[in-house]
């Protein structure tokens, strides 16, 4: 399967809007998932292996088996569903945002709950 996402910055700030209806809990493992592969950067040292990481501990999450639709269609298939989506619109917003808007908030929102520090600059597209 080609991966949908190859840099780590643009996978985090997908699961940024993944996370944003998932309990407390749930982004509390991420949190520490995050903070692990962060730490340990000379043992996490490619995208593909953080990137992996990540997604391994979102489809380990307990909150996937009360999602009909994750136990349905299976947790890695409801994953690479979200990323899929999540990522159009993300493609679409970095293009279109020119001020601030529910999106930009909703980032800013789920950072301050998933990152203990400033986090790595999420790449910007420009403008055409
Ligand atoms: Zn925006």
């Amino acid at each position: 399967m080609p991966s949908l996402v190859k840099k780590y910055n643009e996978a985090l700030d997908i699961m940024l809007f993944i996370l944003k209806d998932f309990s407390s809990e749930s982004i509390l493992t991420m949190k520490n998932s995050i903070k692990v592969i962060e730490e340990f950067h000379d043992i996490f040292d490619t995208d593909a292996s953080k990137i992996s990481t990540l997604y391994y501990d979102f489809c380990r999450l307990d909150e996937l088996y009360e999602i009909e639709e994750a136990v349905e269609i299976g947790f890695k298939k409801f994953l690479i569903k979200n990323i899929k989506e999540t990522k159009s619109m993300l493609d679409y917003h970095n293009h279109n945002c020119k001020t601030s808007c529910i999106i930009c908030k909703t980032r800013k929102k789920m950072e301050g709950e998933l990152f203990e520090r400033k986090r790595p600059e999420i790449p910007k597209k420009h403008k055409k």
